[in-house]
């Protein structure tokens, strides 16, 4: 059985020698476990700021060296259990990623909740869409835009990383809430993609040009809703153009992550006082009783055919590392997934 490890926090851009392939016995699961073969692993922006010597305060904890990640998301098939209420042959997520066998504990809570092992319903959808528009992924659109945003009705809402995992399906829940969205992604291609199959109203490549301008041009009279997966410039660019009584919903600051040091705030925060905006941080892992609200709108939504979404599929569990230093680096569109069996 392989397991991926960290062995060296990267310095700036993730390389595939920061991590090692090891291959152990298949573990033994114990009384109340289960044994579980992965099929698919997660990949997420937010791996990257616990692989780093200290994660931020009130954070999950950085990932210890010369071990398996506990806390990425992964789906797989049950092949054998000791625990109450699961069985061989069941489809399940939990956290113990990046890997191909994974001992879990039943009812043990991971992620704050959000990745405690759970049984998936695969006639609703195919086991991966549990790592994305069906879980963390999507909660985090779903919880950050309707419950940490407050949006109300005539918002016109930007969306930035709008072609990633999270941001495609914020901007697609916001337009089958009816608003004006904006959503901004760093090449030609993605803004293709966010105008032909995400469907909002505007588009813009952030390369392009002086940020604030590109995001005039999309908005002419400005924004009511941020949502920020950016951080930095974005969110600067935001506080100008939001309109009185705007509100940003932080969801995480995807320009940082590499970062050795934090960079100085957004000089314009007088803004916030002068236009009395709400800037509301959030966690998704902290909002796990949503899972089954979320479950229900948006599996509506996408057996109704009003949400798509799409996958960057890496194959092979020895590519996770790579997937990774992809997602960083801006390669995938939508979510990005490691095939670690067909
Ligand atoms: P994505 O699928 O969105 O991939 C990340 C994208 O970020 C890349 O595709 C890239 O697209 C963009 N990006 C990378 N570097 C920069 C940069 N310097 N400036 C602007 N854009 C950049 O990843 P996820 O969906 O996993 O995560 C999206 C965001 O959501 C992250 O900030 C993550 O931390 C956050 N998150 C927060 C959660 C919470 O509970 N609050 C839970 C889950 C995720 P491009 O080509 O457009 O540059």
């Amino acid at each position: 059985s392989r397991e991926v490890w960290p062995v060296a926090y990267p310095r700036g851009e993730v390389r595939p020698a920061d991590f090692r392939l090891v291959d152990v016995p298949v573990p033994e699961p114990g009384t109340g476990e289960v044994l579980v073969r992965n099929t698919w692993t997660s990949v997420d922006a937010a791996l990257r700021l616990r692989l780093r010597e200290t994660a931020p305060p009130g954070y999950f904890p950085a990932f210890p060296l010369g071990r398996p990640l506990d806390g990425v998301m992964t789906v797989g098939e049950v092949v054998a259990s000791h625990a109450d209420g699961f069985a061989a042959g069941d489809t399940v997520w939990h956290a113990a990623g990046w890997r191909d066998y994974a001992v879990v504990a039943a009812g043990q809570p991971a992620l704050g909740g959000v990745g405690t092992l759970r049984r998936l319903d695969v006639r609703a959808a195919p086991a991966q869409a549990y790592l994305g528009a069906l879980g963390a992924n999507g909660l985090t659109a779903y919880a950050g835009l309707l419950h940490v945003a407050g949006l109300r009705d005539g918002d016109v809402v930007w969306v930035s990383a709008a072609a990633g995992a999270v941001g495609s399906l914020v901007a697609q829940i916001a337009k089958l809430r009816g608003h004006r969205v904006i959503g901004s992604a760093g090449s030609a291609a993605k803004v293709r993609y966010l105008l032909d199959e995400v469907g909002v109203d505007a588009a813009f490549d952030y390369r392009a040009g002086p940020l604030p301008d590109l995001l005039a041009e999309a908005a002419p009279d400005g924004v009511d809703v941020y949502f920020d997966n950016v951080g930095g410039d974005h969110l600067r660019a935001a506080i100008g153009a939001l309109r009185p009584h705007g509100r940003v919903a932080i969801c995480g600051m995807i320009s940082e992550y590499a970062a050795e040091r934090s960079a100085p705030g957004p000089d314009n925060l007088m803004l916030a006082v002068t236009k009395s905006l709400t800037i509301r941080g959030f966690r998704a892992s902290a909002m796990a009783h949503l899972i089954p609200e979320m479950t229900r709108e948006v599996g509506a939504w996408i057996r109704a055919g009003r949400l798509r979404y799409r996958e960057t599929v890496v194959d092979g569990l020895e590519r996770a590392p790579a997937a990774l230093a992809g997602l960083l680096r801006g390669d995938n569109t939508g979510k990005t997934l490691v095939r670690i069996t067909r």
